[in-house]
């Protein structure tokens, strides 16, 4: 008996702030056909994420919930279609959701019938499958089938949009617009993924593309700054205090330079920001004075409008009028996607639009996934 075996239910992306994970799960509901002469599982697609600082938690999680499934031959070999899989709101998956104690023996994976494991395989991306690629080995008997990062994430937007309805939307004024889309003009677009960093792909297909441009102020640097400036201690907390917030109590606008009015003459209304935190020059205060919400609003609307303006230089330079937004960093959040959206459509005069994506955070884990079918 062959001692090789792939986990087929379970990709992931371990990233430099989050480990992202897609699983298929059939708790529940599953059922088993035979299509076209291949057997197709019937479950859901489900999606969780850890701290790659707590990467204990995700190893317990996936001992106790995940990989003990494989071992039992119940979900050895589901095949990901569009029919069979359907794809859940994303799960917020916290350390709390693992019951410790219950996640089996640390000594290697044994298969039904009783038979070592030595080799598993499990789809991995992201900078974390190099670096902790022994740890798996060690803790889980895991080995990493490695995918590049960039190759997975294009192919998990190409598989979202080609395939679940309702995936994209625009955000604008407060107005949550779902897009449709046609998948004989789905090309090209540019894909700007904001995580910990951002990277900006041209995509002209399957398989197709290239990383044009990228930026270091991303989504690492919004909570690296942001703890250094409001002691906040996670990227939720930091969130909500950014909600409660006004930008204007830091930033510079172009009113408070011109005395309150516009400069019409080239386009800039009195509210547009002149200066980022360029209030804090001038007005005697130190960061203390300052209330911690202000800042944060200062610095979402700050990282969020460099990358939008970017996105769009960018989209300019190679003639693309679809910008699709992913990346953990946006989280759904309005505030976030309205300055983004702000920013592409004033830079562009109308001629762009900014897209977000309702998987968004899951991008690299599911394109990993869905190459179990290559
Ligand atoms: P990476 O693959 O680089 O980890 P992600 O797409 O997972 O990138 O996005 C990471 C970013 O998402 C963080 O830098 C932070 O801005 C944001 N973020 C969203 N939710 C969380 C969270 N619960 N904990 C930490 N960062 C979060």
């Amino acid at each position: 008996m062959d001692s090789t075996q792939k986990i087929s239910h379970l990709a992931l992306d371990i990233g430099g702030t989050l480990i992202k994970l897609v699983y298929f799960s059939a708790n529940g509901d599953y059922s088993e056909e035979s299509r076209n002469g291949c057997s197709v599982v019937h479950g859901k697609l489900c999606f969780a994420k850890f701290e790659t600082r707590k990467i204990d938690d995700c190893l317990e999680f996936i001992r106790f919930n995940i990989l003990h499934h494989s071992v039992n031959g119940f979900l050895q070999h589901p095949i990901l279609d569009s029919k069979s899989a359907e794809v859940v709101t994303q799960t917020e998956t916290t350390s709390a959701d693992v019951e410790p104690g219950m996640g089996g023996n640390d000594s290697g994976v044994q298969h039904p019938n009783g038979e070592a494991l030595d080799k598993l395989y499990v789809k991995a991306t992201g900078g974390g499958a190099f670096k902790f690629a022994d740890l798996f080995k060690e803790k889980l008997g895991i080995l990493f089938d490695k995918e590049d990062e960039m190759h997975s994430l294009v192919g998990g937007v190409n598989f979202l949009l080609k395939t679940v309805p309702r995936e994209a939307f625009t955000y604008l004024d407060g107005q949550k617009e779902f897009v449709k889309i046609d998948h004989n003009d789905l090309y090209p677009y540019l894909l700007v993924n904001i995580g910990s960093g951002v990277s900006m792909i041209k995509v002209d297909g399957d398989g197709k593309y290239e990383r044009i441009s990228g930026t270091s102020l991303g989504g690492g640097t919004f909570l690296g700054l942001g703890k250094l400036l409001t002691k906040c201690k996670s990227f939720d907390e930091l969130l909500e205090l950014s909600h409660h917030g006004n930008n204007r109590v830091i930033d510079m606008l172009v009113g408070d330079i011109y005395g309150g009015t516009d400069y019409s003459k080239i386009g800039l209304s009195s509210t547009a920001i002149a200066s980022s935190f360029g209030k804090a020059i001038s007005d005697g205060k130190e960061l203390e004075d300052y209330q911690p919400e202000d800042v944060a609003r200062s610095l979402l609307r700050m990282i969020s409008n460099n990358i939008g303006q970017i996105a769009y230089l960018n989209a300019l330079r190679f003639g693309l009028k679809r910008i699709f937004f992913g990346g953990f960093f946006i989280r759904g959040l309005e505030y976030t996607m309205d300055t983004i959206s702000v920013a592409v459509h004033f830079w562009s005069r109308g001629e762009a639009k900014a897209m977000f994506l309702r998987h968004e955070g899951f991008l690299g884990a599911l394109g990993a996934f869905t190459s179990y079918n290559n």
